[in-house]
């Protein structure tokens, strides 16, 4: 499977749209989801630590008739 041909859901055998899913970030913005490598840790200040992590944009697909929600985290991000 490849970053451009969308996975299909293994319920319905439909095409997934994709899109993402929208987290709260720091001051309440909206920011996209993110995968960071290792163990949450946090931090009184910023939330969750995440400096000096991998991290990984994440694109999460939708199947329209079922909802189900699979997610891929392809693009390295900051
Ligand atoms: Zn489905």
């Amino acid at each position: 499977m490849s970053a451009t041909s969308p996975p299909s859901c293994p319920h319905c055998r439909t095409t997934m749209d994709p899109g993402f899913v929208v987290d709260r970030g720091h001051g309440n913005s909206m920011s996209e989801q993110k995968w960071v490598e290792g163990a949450v840790e946090k931090s009184f200040w910023l939330g969750l630590k995440t400096k000096g992590r991998d991290a990984f944009a994440v694109t999460t697909y939708r199947c329209d008739r079922c909802g189900y929600l699979e997610s891929y985290a392809h693009t390295r991000t900051k």
